[in-house]
């Protein structure tokens, strides 16, 4: 087994189904597990903060990583690019964390194929009405960007089952729970 593969968790799941919440919570109460930071070219929303939440970067400086084989994965989502730096998992793990990524379908599939014993979870939200719901209330995004990300919900859905394991979200710290339960019988 790989040491790198072994210490991933790997998490998607539709925009709005809670998976960044959900992860929030593991990282406050378990300090095994660390978050991998990925670069995106989006626009920082307010609640966020640059390397903590990602590390926001212009289109022409994470082309220059793409080009200097910084990234794991790295994919387009939503006319924005989004990526894991191979710095994040590496320096991570060799401090003996157990890191996650919260990355989309493409991504995870990617990070898959690098590390086939990495540990991957979908987590599904209990319904499309619920997960349209979350995403309006979230009030981050306009009313044409929650649509396009509707239409991604519907598309990662299709991809649950190639997840070593699919979590429902209906309770933030019981879906925590799940997860850390699940690492725990595989590891
Ligand atoms: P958001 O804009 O809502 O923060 O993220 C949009 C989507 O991009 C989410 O599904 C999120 O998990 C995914 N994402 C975030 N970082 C990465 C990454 O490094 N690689 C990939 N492939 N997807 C990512």
């Amino acid at each position: 087994m790989s040491e790198i593969g072994k210490n991933l968790i790997v998490i998607s799941g539709p925009s709005g189904c809670g998976k960044d919440t959900v992860v929030k919570h593991i990282l406050k109460t378990d300090d095994r597990f660390v978050l991998s930071v990925s670069a995106t070219t989006r626009t920082k929303r307010p609640t966020e903060t640059d390397g903590v939440d990602y590390i926001f970067l212009t289109a022409p400086e994470f082309i220059a990583k793409i080009a200097g084989g910084e990234f794991l994965e790295h994919t387009l989502y939503c006319d924005n690019y989004y990526g894991t730096l191979k710095s994040q998992i590496e320096e991570k793990v060799a401090a003996g964390k157990v890191v996650i990524l919260v990355i989309e379908v493409e991504g995870a599939a990617n990070v898959k194929k690098v590390y086939p014993d990495s540990l991957t979870i979908f987590v599904a939200p209990p319904s499309l009405e619920e997960l349209e719901r979350r995403l309006r209330n979230r009030g981050t995004e306009g009313d044409d960007v929650i649509k396009q990300r509707l239409f991604k919900a519907n598309e990662e859905l299709g991809f649950k089952s190639s997840y070593d394991y699919i979590v429902e979200n209906n309770f933030v710290e019981q879906c925590a729970e799940s997860i850390i339960n699940i690492y725990e019988n595989e590891k």
